[in-house]
């Protein structure tokens, strides 16, 4: 098991130092902002939603290297899959970070390696953030959100 938590930490760190899809995207049509003030994470989401769909996802901003990793393997994840898609693997990731998923995230792929944050209450709220902005981008929330 220690093996595998030093391989999590590993794709953890290797995303917070290489974010994909860091970018602001010119072709957004829907955009939001997320804020953490209790760790001092602040992102910007942005969104080419087409026909229900996200076509194209990019992010930029700062934060500790949960946050910035989760907000990386997230756009990675749900470029190309359907609102209510990413809707629903945003409700399983967030069940297995706040340790309420019935699995270990098996069936979240790559974002299974967020199943530690469960143990840091803490650190829930940096691995969500990105998600709670893509929420607010998705719904049109005009106001930047915080975890707070
Ligand atoms: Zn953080």
């Amino acid at each position: 098991m220690s093996e595998l938590r030093e391989l999590y930490q590993e794709v953890i760190l290797e995303h917070s130092k290489k974010p994909r899809n860091y970018r602001v995207l010119e072709t957004a049509n829907h955009k939001a902002e997320g804020f953490n003030p209790l760790c001092g994470d602040h992102f910007t989401v942005y969104l080419d939603v087409k026909d229900g769909a996200i076509s194209d996802i990019g992010f930029q901003g700062s934060g500790c290297a949960i946050s910035k990793a989760s907000a990386s393997m997230m756009t990675q994840t749900l470029k190309g899959k359907t609102t209510g898609e990413a809707e629903g693997i945003f409700s399983k990731f967030h069940d297995l970070v706040t340790g309420q998923a019935a699995g270990s995230g098996e069936d979240l792929g790559k974002l299974a390696v967020f199943a530690g944050v469960s143990e840091f209450p803490l650190r829930v709220k940096c691995a969500t953030l990105a998600w709670h902005a893509l929420r607010a981008a998705l719904y049109g929330e005009e106001q930047a959100i915080s975890t707070e």
